[in-house]
């Protein structure tokens, strides 16, 4: 039986979903995904389209070291420093076991994937990395909004493969190019949101920002506006945002301007999104899309309340079109609808997006 229309639609949605509301502390899950598309395509070609894949972890493992070997490298070569200090982080805390051992390696004179699997190193290397896919990647790939969501393969920890479900590495084979394409910038955006990797990068980081990503300086010109509208509360758990208190203060209380509808799903700067809200809640709320309650109260304050007012203060930083917004907002709604995606609360806390 053929992969019908609509699990492929499944399938590329899941994949973004993952992407979006996964919770990626290191890049390992985008490794894991990568990994697991490179494993299906180089499969030989199979009559049944919807047969089971298996994946011994061993054959994981593998690709990880392939694809970190790398990234094990010193970024740029200078002689001040100490090379392992121009190794990229791939984590927001101490760096991925994985790079640190590669590191060593590759000053040992292995000088490629093939010379390490036959060296003394590589059963070390092995059971490490085998370690690193069992306590985290494996089990949290598919983890979406704090929740499990096992849309690729069960999770089983009683055995040394996974299983990928029917037609799932079909969809991998179809449609490789494209999630190989995301799971690397995914990956490369993490590596430089880290901010030990600023150092490293240097101005590199920006370029992309540049190119496409929110201009910080404008942004702030929207805050007076919506202080003096929200009356100095947070847009979202509408506590007071002291915003009057110095900058000393802790970093709790610092008031951002958030895009209602996260700039990664609308890359626009469009006036009547914006909404001021503390640093912790805006941190929370991530590129989720907010909740129906915070939605219908974007609709009521920018919409409905204070549209003209939006207009005539900001329309000289921003395209300012009430109407625009609207339609951006209900689209963006829409689509959550059909995706199934959680939406973002508080805190931690999300809900279903219902229809
Ligand atoms: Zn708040």
């Amino acid at each position: 039986m053929p992969v019908s229309q609509q699990k492929q639609l499944d399938f590329i949605t899941f994949i973004q979903r993952l992407l979006v509301e996964g919770d990626f502390v290191a890049t390992y899950k985008y490794a894991l995904l990568h990994a697991i598309a490179d494993i299906c395509i180089e499969q030989p070609l199979r009559d049944d389209p919807n047969y089971e894949l298996v994946i011994p972890f061993t054959e994981i493992v593998e690709k990880f070291v392939i694809l970190y070997w790398q990234h094990a490298v010193p970024f740029s070569a200078d002689a001040q420093v100490d090379e392992s200090d121009l190794l990229i982080k791939q984590n927001t805390g101490k760096q991925a076991k994985i790079i640190s051992s590669l590191f060593e390696c590759q000053n040992n004179n292995i000088k490629n994937t093939n010379q390490l699997v036959k060296s003394e190193y590589w059963s070390g290397i092995k059971r490490d990395t085998l370690k690193t896919l069992k306590e985290g990647p494996l089990w949290r790939l598919q983890k979406l909004a704090k929740q499990d969501n096992c849309f690729l393969y069960p999770h089983d920890k009683t055995v040394q493969h996974i299983t990928l479900k029917p037609s799932i590495a079909f969809c991998f084979r179809r449609f490789y190019d494209l999630v190989v394409h995301l799971a690397r910038s995914a990956w490369v955006n993490k590596i430089q949101s880290i901010t030990a990797n600023q150092n490293i990068l240097g101005n590199q980081t920006q370029l992309h920002d540049f190119l496409f990503g929110v201009k910080r300086q404008t942004i702030t010109k929207a805050k007076p506006i919506l202080l003096e509208i929200q009356k100095d509360a947070c847009f979202y758990c509408q506590k007071p945002l002291n915003s009057n208190r110095k900058s000393s203060d802790n970093k709790a209380s610092k008031v951002e301007i958030d895009h209602f509808i996260p700039f990664t799903k609308y890359a626009n700067d469009l006036g009547h999104n914006f909404v001021a809200a503390h640093s912790t809640c805006n941190n929370a709320k991530r590129d989720h899309l907010a909740a129906i309650e915070h939605k219908d109260r974007w609709f009521e304050q920018n919409i409905v309340q204070h549209s003209n007012t939006l207009n005539d203060e900001l329309s000289q930083y921003f395209n300012c079109d009430a109407q625009r917004s609207e339609s951006v907002t209900s689209w963006a709604y829409q689509i959550a609808a059909n995706n199934g995606a959680r939406l973002w609360l508080g805190g931690k806390e999300f809900m279903d997006c219902i229809r």
